[in-house]
C-alpha cells in the first residue's frame, strides 16, 4: 500500500523494496548537519527520490518502513566545476561541504557548496595540492561522480600552451574542437559486457549552448577571448617537443594540453553538457623560443585567476538548471546513459 502510494508520487531512484534503500546516493554526502544529529540522519534516512526536479528524501525507521517525515528542497546538484592547473580551491562558493562519492571506478573526494542560489560541485582535476598527474587522472571517476549526484552541466577550467600566435599568453579560449594525442587512457564507460558498446557521435564535442553563454558572459566582462580552438591533448606529464608542437600546428591544432581528452568525451557519454575554459598560460615549446617552465605557467594562471572567476559566476548565473540540451540525449540510440 506504502509503496503503491509511492509509486504513484514519486519517480523512484534505484529504489529497492525489499529492504527501502536506494544505494545510488548516499544521504550524508547532501547533508551539513553537525552533532549527534548528523550521526542520527544518517542511520535512519534510507530513501531519496525524485520529484518535480528536486530530490527529495524519505525517512524511515529501519526496518518498520514507516515514513515519518519528508524534505523537499531545490538541493539538486546540477552544475559541476572541474577546476584544472591552477584551480584547486572553490572560492566563490559558500556553504562549502566536503563530499564523498562511490563509484564503480573508485572513491571521489570533492566540495559541494552554493553560488548564486544553485548548488555547484567542484573537483579539482589534479587534487587540491596538485598531486595527479594527467595521464593518472581518474576521469571515469569524476565523470560518473557528477552524474551520479545530478549534475548535468560541466564548466572546465585548462591551462594551455598555445601554438597559433594570436591566442596569446592570458587569452581564454572556448574550445570547440579536439585532436586526440593520448596513448594510455581508457576513453569510455562502454568497454563491452555488460555496459555494452556505443559509439557517440562528437560532431560538436564542446556543448555549443554552454560556450555560446561563455562568450557573451567573456565579452561582457571585455575578457580576451577567442571563440573556439582546437585543442590537441597529450600525454604528459612532460612537455611536447618542438618537433611535435611543429606537427600538432600543421595539423590544425591551436591549443595543447594534457587533460580534455577523456574528459569531454565521458561527459558526453554521460549525456552532459560539458565545455573547456581553457587559458593560455604559456607558448608551446619551439614557437616562443624560451624553454617552457612550469612556473611560467603558474604565474599567468594566478594573474588571471580573477578574471576566470568573474567568467565562471556570471556564466552560472545564466545556466537555467532546467533547459535541455542535445548532449543531454547522446546515446538515445542505446537508450540513454545508465547509471
Ligand atoms: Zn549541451
Amino acid at each position: 500500500m506504502f509503496l503503491k502510494w509511492l509509486e504513484s508520487h514519486f519517480f523512484l531512484l534505484g529504489y529497492n523494496p525489499v529492504n527501502h534503500t536506494c544505494p545510488r546516493v548516499i544521504v550524508k554526502d547532501f547533508f551539513n548537519i553537525s552533532g549527534p544529529s548528523k550521526l542520527k540522519a544518517y542511520h535512519i534516512a534510507k530513501c531519496i527520490v525524485k520529484y518535480k526536479g528536486n530530490i527529495i528524501f524519505l525517512y524511515f525507521i529501519e526496518s518498520i518502513s514507516f515514513l515519518i517525515y519528508f524534505i523537499v528542497g531545490d538541493i539538486l546538484i546540477k552544475i559541476g566545476i572541474i577546476g584544472g592547473t591552477g584551480v584547486y580551491d572553490p572560492s566563490i562558493l559558500i556553504n562549502v561541504r566536503h563530499v564523498e562519492t562511490k563509484t564503480p571506478y573508485g572513491m571521489v573526494s570533492y566540495k559541494v557548496g552554493d553560488f548564486a542560489g544553485k548548488s555547484i560541485a567542484f573537483i579539482p582535476r589534479h587534487g587540491s595540492k596538485h598531486s595527479i598527474a594527467p595521464h593518472l587522472i581518474n576521469y571515469r571517476a569524476n565523470i560518473w561522480a557528477l552524474k551520479k549526484i545530478g549534475v548535468s552541466t560541466i564548466l572546465a577550467t585548462a591551462a594551455v600552451g598555445s601554438l597559433h600566435l594570436p591566442m596569446k599568453l592570458g587569452d581564454f579560449v572556448l574550445v570547440d574542437q579536439f585532436i586526440d594525442f593520448t596513448k594510455n587512457r581508457v576513453t569510455t564507460f562502454h568497454d563491452g559486457g555488460e555496459r555494452g558498446v556505443v559509439h557517440v557521435d562528437l560532431t560538436n564535442p564542446y556543448c555549443t549552448s554552454l560556450r555560446d553563454k561563455l562568450l557573451v558572459v567573456a565579452q561582457n566582462s571585455g575578457l580576451a577571448v577567442h571563440s573556439q580552438g582546437t585543442y590537441v591533448c597529450t600525454e604528459g606529464p612532460r612537455f611536447e617537443t618542438p618537433a611535435e608542437i611543429a606537427m600538432f600546428s600543421k595539423l590544425g591544432g591551436h591549443l595543447v594540453g594534457m587533460t580534455s581528452v577523456p574528459e569531454v568525451v565521458l561527459a558526453r557519454e554521460a549525456e552532459m553538457c560539458y565545455a573547456t575554459i581553457a587559458m593560455v598560460t604559456n607558448f608551446a615549446a619551439g614557437i616562443s623560443g624560451v624553454p617552457l617552465t612550469y612556473g611560467e605557467v603558474m604565474k599567468i594562471m594566478k594573474q588571471n585567476t580573477e578574471n576566470l572567476k568573474t567568467l565562471l559566476m556570471d556564466t552560472i548565473k545564466l545556466i537555467d538548471i532546467e533547459a535541455d540540451c542535445s548532449c543531454q540525449h547522446a546515446l538515445a540510440e542505446y537508450g540513454g546513459f545508465k547509471i
